[in-house]
C-alpha cells in the first residue's frame, strides 16, 4: 500500500525516508545537529529543514512534525508523502512551504514525548525570565504518577489514589491536572522545563530565517495520542488573533483547548507563543492537528510508565522493552487503516491552509 510507505517503523528510516524524498525532489536540506544526545541506536540526532519554492516570500507554510518526539512518526510519514506527491508542486510565486522534520529528533528516536531534558517541548515556550510560574495541580498527583515500583504494591496504591482523584473531580480535572503544564518536578510529566530546550531555540531561529519575512504565516503541528483514532482534530491556540486567523481558514471546526471544546485540557507555555515572539510581525494561523490514537486511559498511563522507566526502571529489560512497546503503540498505532486516515485529513487541512494564505491580504 502506498501510503504505509510514507511511514516508518524508526527515526533513523524516518529521516532516511525524508532525505531521500527531499533528493528526490532537488531540494536542500538544512540540518540542525542537536550537540546534547544521541539516538536510540548511538546515532546523531538533527532537525531537518527544506523549504519548497523561493526565500523571503510574503506568505509562508510551516509543516512541523515530532514536536513531541514520538508523535513525529505521524508528521513525518504526511511531510515525506507530500514531497514524493509532489504536493507543492503548483505553489503561488509570494508562497513558499517549509518542511520541519523532527522538531524534537530526541524523543523521536528514543520513542519518548519528552525531550533530551525531559521536557515537554510544547510547555517549554514560557517566559522564563518572570519568576512566578503558573500553577498546577499536578501538585497533587506527582508522587502518585511515579511510584517508586511499577507493577508493585507502590504502583497499586498510587494507582488507587488516582482513582480517587477521579473519582472526586472527574476526568477533565485530572487530564488538566496531568496534562496542562507544571514547573516544579523535573522528573515528573509534562514538565515544562526551567529554560528554553535546545528544540525550542532551534524552533525559533528557524521560523526567523524561514519566514522572518513574510506577513502571514501558516503552521500546521502534527501531533497524535487525543482524540478518536484516526481523527485529526484542528486545535487553535496563542493569541485571539490567532485564534480567528484559524477559524478563517479553518472554519467551525477548529477548537480551543481554553474554550472547553477541544479534546486537549487548557495548557500553558504553548508553541504558539514561541511563534508570536520569533515572528511578531507576521499575521499567525497556527494549528496543532491533533490525531485520536488508543483512548486516554491508554495513552496516560504509557506515558507515565515511560516516564517511571527513565527514573526508576531498567531500558534494558524486558519490563523496559513492555513499556517502551506500550507508549510507541499510544502514539503511533502502526496499522494500514490509521495511516490511510493521517494522510487523507493531512492532504484536506493543508489544502485548506494554502487556500486560507492565497485568500490573506
Ligand atoms: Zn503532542
Amino acid at each position: 500500500m502506498t501510503v504505509s510507505s510514507y511511514f516508518s517503523a524508526d527515526y533513523v528510516e524516518a529521516r532516511d525516508k525524508f532525505l531521500t524524498a527531499c533528493g528526490e525532489r532537488s531540494l536542500n536540506v538544512d540540518s540542525r545537529l542537536n550537540p546534547n544526545a544521541k539516538g536510540a541506536r548511538g546515532e546523531d540526532l538533527y532537525t531537518d529543514i527544506a523549504r519548497i519554492g523561493p526565500a523571503n516570500t510574503a506568505k509562508t507554510l510551516v509543516l512541523m512534525s515530532g514536536t513531541h518526539g514520538v508523535e513525529g512518526y505521524c508528521g513525518s510519514g504526511a511531510q515525506t508523502g507530500f514531497l514524493r506527491e509532489g504536493y507543492f508542486a503548483d505553489l503561488d510565486e509570494d508562497v513558499s512551504v517549509v518542511l520541519v522534520h523532527a522538531l524534537n529528533p530526541y524523543g523521536f528516536s528514543h520513542d519518548r514525548r519528552v525531550t533530551e531534558d525531559n521536557v515537554d517541548l510544547n510547555r517549554n515556550f514560557l517566559d522564563f525570565s518572570v519568576s512566578e510560574r503558573p500553577a498546577s495541580e499536578y501538585s497533587r498527583i506527582h508522587e502518585f504518577i511515579l511510584p517508586d515500583d511499577w507493577g508493585g504494591p507502590a504502583h497499586a496504591s498510587a494507582n488507587k489514589q488516582l482513582a480517587s482523584f477521579i473519582a472526586q473531580d472527574g476526568m477533565k480535572a485530572f487530564q488538566a491536572a496531568v496534562s496542562g503544564g507544571q514547573y516544579a518536578y523535573r522528573d515528573g510529566i509534562f514538565y515544562g522545563g526551567d529554560r528554553p530546550t535546545w528544540s525550542n531555540e532551534t524552533f525559533r531561529s528557524v521560523l526567523r530565517e524561514y519566514a522572518g519575512t513574510a506577513d502571514t504565516v501558516g503552521l500546521i503541528d502534527f501531533h497524535t495520542g487525543l482524540g478518536p483514532y484516526g481523527y485529526g482534530e484542528l486545535i487553535a491556540g496563542g493569541s485571539s488573533d490567532q485564534k480567528t486567523l484559524a477559524r478563517t481558514w479553518y472554519g467551525d471546526q477548529v477548537t480551543d483547548p481554553d474554550a472547553g471544546t477541544s479534546s486537549s485540557a487548557p495548557l500553558v507555555g504553548t508553541i504558539e507563543f514561541g511563534i508570536e515572539e520569533a515572528l511578531p510581525d507576521a499575521q499567525i494561523a497556527y494549528i496543532a492537528l491533533e490525531y485520536g490514537t488508543r483512548d486516554l486511559t491508554e495513552v496516560l498511563t504509557a506515558l507515565r510508565g515511560d516516564n517511571w522507566l527513565y527514573h526508576k526502571g531498567e531500558l534494558d529489560s524486558e519490563q523496559g522493552r513492555e513499556l517502551k512497546s506500550q507508549i510507541k503503540d499510544a502514539f503511533y498505532p502502526d496499522q494500514d487503516d490509521w495511516k490511510s486516515m493521517i494522510w487523507s485529513r493531512a492532504c484536506d487541512v493543508t489544502q485548506m491552509a494554502l487556500t486560507g494564505l492565497r485568500a490573506a491580504a
